[in-house]
């Protein structure tokens, strides 16, 4: 719909609420010394504003809900099984779906059927889950970003895209049969939720052509990326969202999906294809850890619900409030001197704490104490995504400095209203004067795989010097 007003609001009204979790700011430093300055630990109810991620965490529409209802709980072939198979079918074109109860179970089956050792996979950038499963099954996960990706400050309309010629240059030096997958994830989460470009897709489709390697959407935000196409790419403008989505999925061989993103529910993913000696093996592994080939994990309910959030994260009105969201808080915070990756992505905006904390050094974690004193000061809650996340570690476990130091304020979808945001940006503008206040953090105890999700910290003695 045409929308001549400079404000663009929520295109829903709320029918059912659940109250804030309000606490004073003496109530939250116990609270953070309790969770060891891990933000992962602490109780939901005790976080006012939850900008942690926006996986699982959206609102499900009446006619979702409504969809809950008449889930059939089969544990074969049920009804809700082939509605979710023919609208996945409809938007991707693939033939072989295959239900996961999240995105990283569809990881761990896909690598554990093409990963291992001696192996390659490479991507645009992978996202953490998707790093860890490709390790885990003894491969090597690498990274092609575009240049202007770490360039946090000068906006530009693709910066998800992958470095194509770095690719190849890569698929010559290692030889295209070590490396059996080739992921575009959109849009690309790790390095700001920014989008991939048609023509990139289309780029790293023509690359894999050349060199017989499959190429697979890692599709989470698919929507948030196609609309971006249609707003960022030349020849798009007068495009339906729904037919850029099919367009990228042509070009693919393969997808999966956390559909905690953007198909708008709190569960659920799959896995899709064409290839059935890849799928005959992925269903094996399917029975063997997460349930039979038409639950895959789970409830009936929940395939419903995805069938349904799969049509409408595809409206066109839902999208364009959900992009300006995202835009409106980039916005606040760059008014504030907040430095954040330029111009915001699809699903948040990505501070840059490397910049906005000078004072506090890559190995005392700044991204996690920006993070930390956004919720002491304010009770919001973000992710860190820097050392404590990417940093590799060294023979004695010491955590090596990663690229960015980053706090990701995800928004969850259709969830908060332009007050709450509002009133993240006026925490922001109290901690950018005060800044200076903020300390590093140190480690206590730390995991090997995933650590940020368990990672125990304690801010820096005064005077340990910075
Ligand atoms: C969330 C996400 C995943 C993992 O999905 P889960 O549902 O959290 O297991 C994988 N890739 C991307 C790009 C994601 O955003």
């Amino acid at each position: 719909m045409e929308w001549k007003w400079k404000t663009i609001i929520e295109p829903f009204k709320i029918k059912t609420v659940e109250p804030l979790g309000l606490t004073t700011r003496e109530e939250r430093l116990t609270v953070l010394e309790q969770a060891h300055y891990n933000l992962f630990n602490i109780r939901a109810e005790k976080v006012l504003v939850d900008l942690l991620t926006d996986s699982g965490t959206g609102a499900m529409s009446a006619a979702q809900w409504g969809g809950i209802m008449v889930g059939d709980e089969s544990y074969a072939g049920a009804r809700s099984y082939y509605n979710f198979e023919k609208e996945i079918r409809g938007l991707t074109g693939f033939d072989e779906i295959i239900p996961v109860h999240q995105g990283r179970a569809a990881e761990k089956i896909l690598f554990g059927v093409i990963g291992g050792k001696g192996r390659y996979i490479i991507s645009n950038s992978h996202f953490d889950t998707t790093r860890a499963n490709v390790e885990f099954s003894g491969a090597q996960a690498m990274d092609f970003p575009v240049k202007e990706a770490m360039d946090f400050d000068r906006p530009a309309p693709f910066k998800g895209n992958a470095d194509i010629a770095a690719m190849e240059k890569f698929i010559k030096e290692k030889g295209a049969e070590n490396i059996p997958l080739c992921v575009m994830t959109v849009t690309n989460n790790s390095l700001g939720g920014q989008p991939v470009s048609m023509q990139n897709l289309k780029a790293a489709r023509g690359l894999c052509r050349k060199y017989g390697i499959s190429m697979f959407l890692d599709c989470a935000r698919f929507a948030e990326n196609a609309y971006f196409i249609k707003l960022r790419e030349k020849g798009y403008a007068q495009c339906p969202v729904k037919e850029i989505a099919q367009e990228m999925f042509k070009l693919a061989d393969g997808a999966w999906m956390s559909a905690k993103k953007d198909a708008l529910v709190n569960i659920g993913g799959f896995l899709a294809m064409n290839d059935r000696t890849w799928s005959a093996k992925a269903r094996q592994m399917l029975i063997l850890t997460e349930g039979f080939s038409t639950y895959g994990g789970l409830a009936g309910r929940d395939l419903e619900a995805i069938a349904i959030g799969l049509r409408e994260v595809l409206d066109e009105n839902y999208l364009q409030y959900r992009i300006r969201s995202a835009q409106y808080l980039g916005e606040g915070l760059l008014n504030h001197g907040v430095p954040i990756i330029n111009p915001p992505g699809g699903h948040g905006v990505y501070v840059n704490a490397k910049k906005f904390l000078p004072h506090i050094k890559p190995h005392q974690f700044p991204a996690q104490a920006l993070a930390c004193a956004l919720y002491l000061e304010g009770g919001i809650r973000g992710v860190e995504i820097g050392t404590l996340m990417f940093g590799k570690r060294d023979k004695a476990g010491k955590f090596l400095p990663a690229p960015m130091e980053l706090v990701r304020l995800a928004m969850p979808r259709r969830v908060y209203t332009q007050s709450h945001i509002d009133y993240v940006i006026e925490v922001f503008g109290w901690i950018a004067k005060n800044k200076k206040r903020i300390k590093g953090l140190e480690i206590m105890e730390a995991s090997e795989i995933l650590p940020h999700f368990t990672a125990k910290l304690k801010p820096v003695k005064p005077g340990k010097g910075t």
